[in-house]
């Protein structure tokens, strides 16, 4: 069955799982296995050369991991997919596996933080080039790739002020250039968008957020052109950054409901974008979704919703965030996102904690902004709840 065709909520479910599995089992087997047995030598050979499909050894592949693969290949409408122990892991495979010295990239400064400690401190002393652009600046960026690179790096939206990159005009201009386009569609998700179809070459997840969705399991995923994924394959078999099958399963379970999740989250955040954005104690709302943020019109064209997560500013400094954060009901003040809680922190503390203060202020991230990645529940409780905090600040 080639699920292709198919809508996101029916792929989310059946897409690796069309066959029987063993037995009958109506849900994927975990297949805790570290190696695999053959009774005929020259069917291992072949297996072993590639000749015939099949596993070896769980390093390399595994059939549990097999599905979760299949699934996110299919959600993403890619060639073809590999996956992670953890969505850094993806991400630095995903640049050691197709980077040389003497090699340019251009990217963005609003990377996630783990991201950009790479672009930043471990490239470079591979001797290889990297420019980082203000994320909004289309000008620079095109500018900065026609100079000649190696490889496009994006994310859109950012974290945590949800920053928007036109990816098909980025990708456009990259193909132009001869780089590869790579996109980290973590904040976005499969459900709102899909950036191979506007070009990108390679799209990566950190799958312990909204794939999950259940802040249960880590896991990164990469997907996009097969030669590609074949290059960043081939280097993860030897440094080994493997998916567990078991933590595969975690994942595939959580992808289940990952329409369902994804687009009560995005009605949540929209209804408490708009709510804060009216507050008086609230001097700026970070949210794609709200007509005047300055990444509105290229999100309503490349995204089907505008995602779970949003972030804001309160009138006043840190002792004002306290407040309201410490006496919030729904929510766990913890770093991630995406999952079917709601999480909420100073991005100090979450996403660029690696950063420095002054790094920090260069990105416009103040110290009175809050991010807060909204779950499944009823937005009529979360608001209640965001209006007795916000009453509590003097
Ligand atoms: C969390 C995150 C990562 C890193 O993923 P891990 O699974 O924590 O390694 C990468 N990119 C983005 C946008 C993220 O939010």
């Amino acid at each position: 069955m080639d699920l292709k065709k198919h809508k996101h909520g029916t792929a989310s479910v059946w897409a690796g799982e069309s066959q029987l599995f063993q037995e009958g089992s109506s849900t994927v087997p975990i297949v805790n296995t570290v190696t695999y047995a053959y009774n005929d030598l020259d069917e291992w050979y072949d297996v072993a050369r590639g000749k015939k499909a099949g596993h070896i050894y769980s390093r390399n592949t595994n059939p549990t991991v097999a599905v979760l693969e299949e699934k996110i290949r299919q959600l993403e409408d890619a060639e073809a997919a590999t996956s992670f122990s953890t969505g850094m892991a993806g991400i630095s495979n995903t640049l050691f596996a197709l980077l040389e010295p003497g090699d340019r990239v251009v990217s963005i400064k609003d990377s996630y933080g783990g991201t950009s400690k790479m672009l930043l401190e471990f490239l470079p002393r591979l001797n290889i080039d990297v420019e980082l652009c203000e994320t909004e600046d289309h000008e620079q960026l095109e500018r900065e790739i026609a100079k000649g690179c190696t490889m496009v790096y994006l994310e859109s939206p950012t974290n945590p002020t949800l920053k928007i990159i036109d990816l098909k005009r980025i990708a456009s201009a990259a193909k132009k250039a001869g780089a590869i386009v790579v996109s980290d569609n973590t904040f976005g998700s499969p459900i709102n968008q899909n950036p191979l179809a506007l070009g990108v070459d390679l799209v990566i997840h950190s799958a312990t957020k909204f794939l999950g969705g259940h802040s249960d399991t880590l896991c990164g995923l990469v997907c996009g052109k097969k030669e590609l994924i074949q290059k960043i394959f081939d280097y993860r078999e030897i440094t080994g950054a493997t998916l567990h099958p078991e933590t595969a399963y975690n994942v595939i379970r959580g992808m289940k409901t990952l329409e369902l999740r994804v687009n009560r989250q995005n009605e949540n955040a929209m209804a408490i974008a708009k709510y804060l954005d009216e507050h008086p104690k609230v001097s700026q709302v970070y949210y794609p979704g709200l007509e005047s943020h300055r990444g509105h019109d290229i999100a309503k064209k490349q995204m089907r919703g505008f995602g779970g997560v949003l972030s804001f500013e309160l009138e006043g400094g840190y002792d004002h965030v306290k407040t309201l954060l410490h006496n919030l009901k729904f929510v766990h003040l913890a770093a991630s996102l995406g999952s079917v809680s709601t999480l909420a922190g100073p991005p100090r503390t979450t996403s660029h904690v690696e950063l420095s203060e002054e790094q920090r202020k260069e990105l416009g991230i103040s110290e009175s902004l809050i991010r807060y990645s909204v779950g499944i529940e009823n937005s009529e409780d979360l608001i209640d709840d965001l209006r007795q905090g916000l009453d509590l600040i003097e």
